[in-house]
Parts: C-alpha cells; sequence; structure tokens
C-alpha cells in the first residue's frame, strides 16, 4: 500500500492499479471512497472482500460525466433536472441498469437498477476520466463503521488491503451522497446526505420515504458505528462518557471529553467534522458517547440519519 499525494503520477500509476483489478482509496467530496474497476467481477469481489460488504448491498457506479452515465442507466425527465442541478455533487440517481452497462452484475446485488454518480472532487474525477469507465466506490473503511473523510483513516483501517491511497486533504462534505430513486413512478428518498431533501423537491415534486422508513437493500439498521455505544439528543455528559455537541458546549465534568460540531450551529460544518469527531472521542476507555440533538434540517437530516444508525443496536 502506498499513500500519496494525488500529483498526477500517482493519478497514473493508481488508475493503472484499478485496471489491473486492484483497490484504489480516494477522496471525493463526500467520504473517502474504495474505488473497484465496476465492469471487473474480480475487482468488486475484492472489493467486497476487502469492506466485509454484504453481497447483496449493491454498489454506486461512479463516472466522470454525464454522457458516461447515459451508458448505464436510461435517464428520465426527473433524472436530466436533477443531474443538471446537482451534477457533479453529492446526488445518487437510482434509475432503469440497461442492457450493456459496464458494470458488473455482482456490483449491483442482482438487481435491476443502478445507482450513479458523478462526484465533485478534482482528484475523483481526474481519476475516473483517466480510466475512462465507471469505478465502483462505496465508502473506505469496512462495512459497518465510521466513513473515513481523511486519508489516514483509510490507512489505519484498510491499508492492507488496497494498493494506493489518494491523499487528497479533509472530504468537504463529510457525510455520503443522497440517494433517490426514480425507477418507478414515486420518486424515493433512500438516504438523506450532502443534497438537501428540500432542494430535490423543489425540482421534481414530493419524495416518497425518509431515509428511515425505506428499506433499500442494504440500508442495514447499524452502520456507521464507533466501538462506543451512542446516546441521542443528550444536553450533558456523565464520568466515563465523552460528549459531541452541536452549538457551544455545556459545562461538563473535567474528565469528559468533549468537542462540538459547530460552535455555530452551522449544518455544514457539523456534517463535515461528525465522523473525524466521533473517531476521536471513540477512545477505549470511553463506553458511551453522549451527542447534543441536531436540528434535521438541511444537511442535519442526514447527520441525524447517521447518528440513529450508529446508535442502532448491533
Ligand atoms: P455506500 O456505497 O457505502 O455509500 O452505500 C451505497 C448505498 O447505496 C447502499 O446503502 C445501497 O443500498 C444503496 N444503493 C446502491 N445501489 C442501489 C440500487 N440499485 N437500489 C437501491 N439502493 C442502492
Ligand atoms: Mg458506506
Amino acid at each position: 500500500m502506498s499513500v500519496s499525494k494525488p500529483t498526477h503520477l500517482a493519478i497514473r500509476r493508481a488508475a493503472a492499479a484499478l485496471l489491473h483489478d486492484r483497490l484504489v482509496a480516494f477522496p471525493t467530496e463526500t467520504v473517502y471512497g474504495l474505488g473497484a474497476r465496476a465492469r471487473s467481477s474480480r475487482a468488486v469481489l475484492r472489493l467486497y472482500a476487502a469492506k466485509g460488504r454484504p453481497r447483496f448491498n449493491p454498489l454506486i457506479a461512479h463516472v466522470a460525466d454525464l454522457a458516461h452515465a447515459r451508458r448505464l442507466v436510461r435517464f428520465d425527465e426527473r433524472a436530466e433536472r436533477l443531474a443538471h442541478r446537482f451534477w457533479p455533487g453529492p446526488l445518487t440517481l437510482v434509475l432503469p441498469r440497461l442492457a450493456g452497462a459496464a458494470v458488473s452484475r455482482l456490483a449491483g446485488a442482482g438487481l435491476s437498477t443502478l445507482g450513479v454518480r458523478i462526484p465533485d472532487h478534482p482528484v475523483a474525477l481526474a481519476l475516473l476520466r483517466r480510466i475512462g469507465e465507471p469505478v465502483v466506490a462505496p465508502s473506505a473503511n469496512p462495512s459497518g463503521r465510521l466513513s473515513p473523510t481523511r486519508a489516514g483513516d483509510v490507512a489505519r483501517t484498510l491499508g492492507g488491503r488496497v494498493a494506493w491511497i489518494l491523499d487528497g486533504g479533509a472530504c468537504r462534505v463529510g457525510l455520503e451522497s443522497t440517494i433517490v430513486d426514480l425507477s418507478g413512478p414515486r420518486a424515493r428518498l433512500l438516504r438523506p446526505g450532502g443534497i438537501a431533501r428540500e432542494a430535490i423537491e423543489a425540482l421534481i415534486g414530493p419524495l416518497a420515504g425518509a431515509g428511515n422508513e425505506i428499506r433499500a437493500p442494504g440500508m442495514l439498521e447499524s452502520h456507521y458505528a464507533p466501538r462506543a455505544r451512542l446516546r441521542l439528543d443528550a444536553a450533558s455528559a456523565a464520568a466515563g462518557e465523552a460528549y459531541l455537541g452541536y452549538g457551544p458546549l455545556p459545562a461538563l465534568p473535567d474528565d469528559v471529553p468533549a468537542l462540538t460540531l459547530s460552535a455555530a450551529r452551522d449544518p455544514q460544518e457539523a456534517a463535515r467534522n461528525l465522523f473525524a469527531f466521533l473517531q476521536t472521542l471513540d477512545r477505549p476507555h470511553i463506553r458511551t458517547i453522549a451527542v447534543a440533538p441536531v436540528p434535521p434540517d438541511g444537511i442535519g437530516l442526514a447527520i441525524r440519519d447517521r447518528l440513529a444508525r450508529a446508535a442502532a443496536p448491533r
């Protein structure tokens, strides 16, 4: 494994590794992705094995531009609107898969649909352009654990299993993409994420289902979990706990480690800090991380979704 700055040379080498069915971790605006050549069943199987990800949990195909996306899935009017407005960006569209799509059937968990997105990150785009075919790229963490927003998170948890890690610094959004299912007549929100639900509804009308009501394949209850337990909507913390605040921190016992997601209650800043701060507070002697309430507006809905899954029984 080598961790490198995303120079032209490093991107070329990482692209070559992908084309040889090896795994490459790279930065996107959401979280670090663990990339595999989508059309290669061998690469896709390696990816599932490296993450310990259940095979019924389908992967998202990442492409560099709309022309490539059109070769994978069938667009309709709603998809056109959303793609023009939000791509490149943290929005995944689930659409009917085209017969000739260059994506292994294993990556789609046998479904007739496929999730597609164009990431908004110069390194991800350079890599995708270089290889010129789709790359499946779930978050670069062992399945069920915290998503990585820094190259060091990937090196620590998956280092031995990847050929390259491109270090593009901290991720700008910090949470995964919003997933909208457009394969049926009613658009459905499968996962809240980097693009606010309200912004999508402004373009295509009301979305059915919020994150937790809909059970997409692989939308497992327990996910994004640190080792410590989580206690949600907590106003304070006791000895033996850590505290993750939103807004100014309350007065806390001396031995309670504490961080605030955003002193100014800025939901974007909170999203950017969420996974990294959970990593930091997840220390061996901490039994529970108590987390302040986060309002469900804009990207706050996605923050609440991740926290609820992190707190779910395992
Ligand atoms: P990750 O790549 O770890 O962010 O997870 C991708 C998420 O996208 C999973 O929760 C999948 O359930 C969801 N997903 C991917 N493809 C599809 C699809 N064709 N239909 C429904 N959900 C999908
Ligand atoms: Mg993930």
